[in-house]
C-alpha cells in the first residue's frame, strides 16, 4: 500500500478547530499530552509482554525521548511503546471514538456561546493538542512485533496522508513542525532545551518511564559531545512504601511540590483500595498563610491520574474548613480527560473527598489526644478555620458533630485551652448547663458583673475571646446534651432550686417599678431596646445583655464596620435593684421624673454598662462632661 490521503471525520475536524483556536494561554499542554500518550503506549507494551515476550523483539528498553531542535524548528517525541498499525492510526488518530473526547465535545455543544478557555485547557485534549503549536505533524509508528510501519502526516486542516515507511525501532515518533511563533520567541520557544526540560519536570516528572533528552557538553579535550540524561524523577514519592520514605524526604517533597518555605506541621500518606482506589499525600503547613480567609487564597489539592498531573487546586475534595490542607490525590479511577465541571459532579471525587475528610478528622483527633502541645500549635494557626466551619454549617449536624470535639476554648479554670469534653468532665454533678461569656480578652471577661455569681459558686466559664468563638458556640447550641448558655444573654440563669420563687419575687418587684423602668428607657432612647430589673447581679449596679437569640453585642461590634442591619443586637439594660445606685435612681425619679438630673443619671448608667462590655459610648465627650459635673457637685 502506498500513499493515500484521507479526510478527518467531521467531528475530528471540529475538535481540531476548537483546540487550535481556543487555547490561548496553556499552549504548553501539548507536551504533557504527547508524553502521556507515550507513557500509555509503554504501559500497553508492558502489559502485552507479560503474556507475549516476543513482541519486545529482544529489546526491553521502555523509554521516551524528547528532542527540541532549533535548526529544523521541530520538537520530536518518541517512545518505544506498543506503536500502531495502519488501521489503528486511522481509527485512533483520525476518528473521535474515545469517551473522554466525546464528553468534551458534548460539553462544548451545550455551552453554545462563549467557550471558556479554561474549560478546554482542563480537558486532556489529547493528540490534537499537537496542532496548538505545530503547523505540520508527522507521526511514524510501528506496532511492536510487526514489520510494516506507517507515516501519518497532517497540517490539521481537514485531511491527512498515510504512507508506508521503514522504521527499525518499534513504537511511535512524532515530529512537530512548530509554528513560527513557537520557535525563537521570548515567551514560547519550544526548541529551547531548558524550556522543554522545565515543562517535563513540571507536568510529567512522575511518569514511570524515563523521559530522556540530549544535552550538549564538552569532553576533556573540549570537543562537543552529546550526553543523554533522564529528565524526570520517575518514581512518584507517593507511590512508594511509607516505610521506605524518610521524614526528610517527605518534608523536602512538600516544600518542593507546594512551594512551602518550611517543613509542614503534619503530613499523612494514605492509600485506599476497595470501592475506590487512590493515594493521597496531604499536609498541614506550619503556618497559616496570611490570606487564608481572603478571596485570593486558592484552596484545593493537586490531582493526578495514574501519576500524570491533571490539575492544580482541585477544590472538590475537601470542605471549606479544611482549606488549609495542601496535598495531592492520585487515582486511576479518575480520567485524565476531565474538566472542573465534570469533577464537581463526579461521584468518585465525592467518595474520595469523604474518605480524605474522615482521614483528616482522624489525624487531628489523634494529635489532640496524644500530642496536646502540637495540637495547640495547630489550633493557634488553623483553629479559626474549624470554628468558621462550625458556624457555616449551623444547619448541618453531621459537620458540627465532626468538628465539635476538635474545638478549643480558654476557660476560667486556669486560662488554658480546653475542649468541651474536658469542660463537661470537670462539671460538678449539680451543674446542668455549660456557661460561656464573651469579651475582648480574658481579663475583661473576668470582670463582667454577671460572672460574679458564677464565680461565687465555683462554676467554670468558657471565655469566648476570638470574635468567631461566639459564632461557633452559638451554632453548636448544645454539647453532650447540655445547653450552652451565655452570661451575655437575657435567658442566662443558674441552676437553682429556688429559681421559681426568685423569679416570682423579681416579677413582683418589676411591676412595682414599672413606671421607673419605662422612664429610664425613655431617657436613654433608641440605643437600648429594653430596661429591666435583674437578680443575676451581686455587687454590680448594671449590665447589658442581649436577646436569647439573634446577634450578640460581640457580633454587632464585629459587623458594625460593614453596616450590616442584620447584625443588630437586641440590647437589654439590666439594673440591680439591691444596689445603692438603684435606690438613688428611684429617689431622683420620685423627686422629679422629668428633670435633667434624672435623664443624666440614666444615661450614665447605660454608659457604664457599655464600658463594662468594652464598648465606647456614642458620645464620649458628652459622657466625660457629665461625669465631671457629677464630681464637681
Ligand atoms: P487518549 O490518550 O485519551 O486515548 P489521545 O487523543 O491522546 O487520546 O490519543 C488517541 C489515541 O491514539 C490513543 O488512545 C492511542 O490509541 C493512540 N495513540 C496516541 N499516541 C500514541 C502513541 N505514542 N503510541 C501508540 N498509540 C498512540
Ligand atoms: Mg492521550
Amino acid at each position: 500500500m502506498s500513499t493515500e490521503t484521507l479526510e478527518f471525520q467531521a467531528e475530528t475536524k471540529r475538535m481540531l478547530d476548537l483546540v487550535v483556536n481556543s487555547i490561548y494561554t496553556n499552549k504548553e499542554i501539548f507536551l504533557r499530552e504527547l508524553i502521556s500518550n507515550a507513557s500509555d503506549a509503554l504501559d500497553k507494551l508492558h502489559f502485552e509482554s507479560l503474556t507475549n515476550q516476543d513482541i519486545l523483539e529482544g529489546n526491553d528498553d521502555y523509554e521516551i525521548f524528547v528532542v527540541p531542535d532549533s535548526d529544523t524548528k521541530t520538537v520530536t517525541i518518541s517512545d518505544t511503546g506498543i506503536g500502531m498499525t495502519r488501521d489503528e492510526v486511522i481509527s485512533n488518530i483520525g476518528t473521535i471514538a474515545k469517551s473522554g473526547t466525546r464528553a468534551f465535545l458534548d460539553k462544548i455543544r451545550e455551552s453554545s456561546d462563549n467557550l471558556n478557555e479554561e474549560l478546554i485547557g482542563q480537558f486532556g485534549v489529547g493528540f490534537y493538542s499537537a496542532f496548538i503549536v505545530a503547523e505540520k505533524v508527522e507521526l511514524m509508528t510501528r506496532k511492536a512485533g510487526e514489520t510494516a510501519a506507517v507515516k501519518w502526516t497532517s497540517e490539521g486542516a481537514g485531511e491527512y496522508t498515510l504512507e508506508d515507511f521503514d522504521k527499525d525501532s518499534r513504537g511511535t515518533t512524532i515530529v512537530l513542525y512548530l509554528k513560527p511563533e513557537f520557535c525563537g520567541g521570548e515567551e514560547f520557544d519550544f526548541t529551547n532545551h531548558y524550556t522543554i526540560e522545565t515543562l517535563i519536570k513540571k507536568y510529567s516528572d512522575y511518569i514511570r518511564y524515563p523521559i530522556k533528552m540530549n544535552f550538549e557538553t564538552k569532553d576533556k579535550d573540549d570537543n562537543p559531545v552529546i550526553e543523554v540524561k533522564t529528565v524526570n524523577s520517575m518514581q512518584p514519592l507517593w507511590t512508594r512504601n511509607k516505610s521506605d520514605i524518610s521524614d526528610e524526604e517527605y518534608e523536602e517533597f512538600f516544600r518542593h511540590q507546594f512551594h512551602e518555605w518550611e517543613k509542614p506541621m503534619e503530613f499523612f500518606h494514605t492509600k485506599a483500595e476497595g470501592t475506590i482506589e487512590y493515594t493521597a499525600l496531604l499536609c498541614i503547613p506550619k503556618h497559616a498563610p496570611s490570606n487564608l480567609f481572603f478571596a485570593d487564597y486558592e484552596p484545593g489539592l493537586q490531582l493526578y491520574s495514574r501519576h500524570v498531573f491533571v490539575m492544580d487546586k482541585c477544590k472538590d475534595f475537601l470542605p471549606d474548613h479544611f482549606r488549609f490542607v495542601k496535598g495531592l490525590v492520585d487515582s486511576p479511577d479518575l480520567p485524565l480527560n476531565v474538566s472542573r465541571e465534570i469533577l464537581q459532579q463526579s461521584r468518585d471525587v465525592k467518595k474520595i473527598g469523604r474518605s480524605l475528610e474522615k482521614n483528616i478528622l482522624k489525624q487531628l483527633s489523634k494529635l489532640l489526644k496524644n500530642e496536646r502541645e502540637r495540637y495547640e500549635e495547630f489550633w493557634a494557626q488553623f483553629g479559626k478555620s474549624l470554628k468558621i466551619g462550625v458556624y457555616n454549617n449551623s444547619y448541618d449536624d453531621k459537620v458540627k458533630d465532626d468538628l465539635k470535639d476538635l474545638l478549643l476554648f480558654t476557660t476560667s479554670k486556669d486560662l488554658k485551652l480546653s475542649t468541651l469534653a474536658e469542660y463537661v468532665e470537670r462539671m460538678p454533678e449539680t451543674q446542668k448547663k455549660i456557661y460561656c461569656a464573651t469579651g475582648k480578652d480574658a481579663a475583661s471577661i473576668a470582670k463582667l458583673p454577671q460572672l460574679e455569681i458564677l464565680r461565687e459558686r465555683g462554676i467554670e466559664v468558657i471565655y469566648l475571646i476570638d470574635p468567631v468563638d461566639e459564632f461557633a458556640i452559638n451554632a453548636l447550641v448544645n454539647y453532650d446534651g447540655k445547653e450552652i448558655q451565655s452570661v451575655n444573654r437575657e435567658d442566662f440563669e443558674i441552676d437553682d432550686e429556688n429559681a421559681e420563687k426568685k423569679k416570682a419575687e423579681l416579677d413582683e418587684l418589676s411591676r412595682s417599678y414599672e413606671e421607673l423602668l419605662m422612664d429610664v428607657k425613655a431617657a436613654i432612647g433608641e440605643s437600648v431596646n429594653e430596661v429591666r430589673l435583674t437578680s443575676r447581679l451581686k455587687s454590680g449596679a448594671v449590665c447589658l445583655v442581649t436577646g436569647a437569640n439573634g446577634p450578640s453585642l460581640n457580633m454587632e461590634q464585629t459587623f458594625a464596620p460593614m453596616n450590616n442591619p442584620f447584625f443588630k443586637a437586641h440590647k437589654i439594660l439590666e439594673l440591680n435593684p439591691n444596689h445603692e445606685l438603684f435606690k438613688k435612681l428611684s429617689g431622683i425619679h420620685a423627686l422629679d421624673k422629668k428633670s435633667d438630673d434624672f435623664k443624666d443619671f440614666c444615661k450614665l448608667l447605660y454608659a457604664q454598662a457599655l464600658l463594662i462590655e468594652g464598648i465606647l459610648p456614642d458620645n464620649p465627650v458628652d459622657l466625660a462632661n457629665k461625669i465631671a459635673d457629677l464630681m464637681a457637685k
